[in-house]
């Protein structure tokens, strides 16, 4: 089974269950590398005692910095806890960052529950390849762009 790489990321009310859901997935979590935004990833790395990458925090630019991975396909799934209840500053980027993992059909939990799911998922110890229709898609249209 190839390692999965996932990404992980928590606005600030939203830290505490993400580090909670770690904790509880821990072994499972520790068989693939993991990513996140600066402050998660430190939160992490203390609470877990593992190695975690980590990219700036998210309002200087770590949101976009994991969306730019997902571009160049280094990022396998995205565990996203994002506030419902807060506008960010950077909801700009929360928003690029969503859309760029959608477009990439990248596996996305923005809540506790999806998480569980995907932690228990069969397909986390399978070399699961996903479909990019969206992307084939836009491409085929580019290719006929302005050739008609
Ligand atoms: P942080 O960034 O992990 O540095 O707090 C998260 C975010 O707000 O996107």
């Amino acid at each position: 089974m190839k390692k999965k790489t996932i990404s992980l990321v928590a606005h600030d009310n939203r830290k505490q269950d993400l580090i909670q859901w770690c904790l509880n997935h821990k072994d499972q979590l520790a068989k693939h590398n993991l990513c996140a935004t600066g402050t998660t990833g430190r939160l992490l790395e203390e609470k877990l005692g593992v190695e975690i990458k980590r990219y700036l925090s998210g309002p200087i630019g770590g949101d976009f910095q994991l969306g730019s991975a997902i571009v160049e396909g280094n990022i396998d799934m995205l565990i996203f806890f994002w506030d419902p209840l807060e506008s960010m500053a950077h909801d700009p980027d929360i928003k690029a960052l969503l859309r760029i993992a959608t477009l990439y059909n990248i596996p996305m939990a923005c809540n506790q529950s999806s998480a569980d799911y995907f932690i228990n998922s069969e397909l986390m110890n399978t070399d699961y390849k996903k479909k990019l229709s969206v992307l084939e898609n836009y491409h085929k249209t580019r290719d006929e762009f302005q050739t008609k």
